[in-house]
């Protein structure tokens, strides 16, 4: 492990097969990829074409029915499941459409239950928190619970849990799938900075041509399978080779520039 050579996520002919007894799907049918450390990357395709079975698969949340994942190298197929569940909690980090916060706790208790599950000091997980949720634009808001924040703010809150154990991966489900345009521009803006300062590497499912505009490579999924990847430079990245064209807005960049340097170095 830590070879910068090596792709830090890879793999190869990668099935999976949903058999519900009556009906087997086929939701991948021999998937290769290869993500270096650093990268940025958006997953878009058509409802249904394996999508979200690929993050699960790649992540180590489910097992493929056939073929290899490779993370920094190693076979999760090898890897025993605690020391993937370890893995996970030490180098991953997950946001998803829906924000899968605890009601009962605040935002600096949901964000530093993942340090403290990972058996981080109580003092020390709670700097680091609230470090975080500076980083993403909610110093103040530490004491909120998530009926208190709008959905934007829920979903930065989502982000700093995600990031508060210095992620080498951060998984992103449609992301931003609930969001309205100036909040998901806000997220993207957080994941861009994240990724070019921190070399955080970014897996992103999107339907969003403008969210999947901020990363640097497109992945276009079909039936289980890639059917085109394109860095972003590439004038035709954003079409996809059956859908067609999306429209791309170039957007003015916002959340960013909200993030002062002193709030990026309590990370
Ligand atoms: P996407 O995220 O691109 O919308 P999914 O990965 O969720 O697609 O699903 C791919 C295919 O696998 C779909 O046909 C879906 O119905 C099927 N599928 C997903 N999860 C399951 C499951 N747990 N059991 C059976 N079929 C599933
Ligand atoms: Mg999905």
């Amino acid at each position: 492990m830590g070879n910068d050579e090596l792709p830090i996520i890879e793999c190869k002919d990668l099935v999976k097969i949903y058999d519900t007894g009556s009906v087997k799907v086929e939701a991948l049918r021999g998937l290769d990829l290869k993500v270096m450390k650093g990268e940025m990357v958006a997953i878009m395709g058509p409802s249904g074409c394996g999508k979200t079975t690929l993050l699960n698969c790649l992540s180590g949340l489910d097992d493929p029915t056939s073929g290899t994942v490779l993370i920094e190298g190693t076979d999760l197929a090898k890897m025993k499941d605690n020391q993937k569940t370890d893995y996970r909690a030490k180098h991953m980090g997950f946001v998803f459409q829906f924000y899968n916060l605890l009601p009962v706790l605040t935002a600096v208790e949901n964000v530093e239950m993942v340090l403290l599950l990972a058996g981080m000091r109580p003092k020390e997980a709670r700097k680091r928190s609230e470090g975080a949720l500076a980083t993403v634009g909610l110093k103040g808001y530490e004491k909120h619970r998530p009926a208190q924040l709008s959905g934007g703010q829920r979903q930065r809150v989502t982000l700093a849990r995600a990031l508060v154990n210095d992620p080498k991966i951060v998984w992103g489900d449609e992301p931003t799938g609930d969001l309205d345009k100036r909040n998901s521009n806000e997220v993207m803006e957080l994941m861009k900075m994240l990724n070019r300062t921190l070399q955080m590497t970014f897996l992103v499912v999107t339907h969003d041509p403008d969210v999947a505009a901020k990363c640097r490579r497109i992945i276009h999924m079909e039936d289980g399978k890639i059917v085109k990847d394109v860095p972003i430079t590439d004038p035709d990245a954003l079409k996809h080779p059956t859908v067609g064209s999306y429209s791309c807005r170039d957007e003015k960049d916002t959340g960013a520039a909200r993030i002062s340097a002193e709030q990026q170095k309590a990370l």
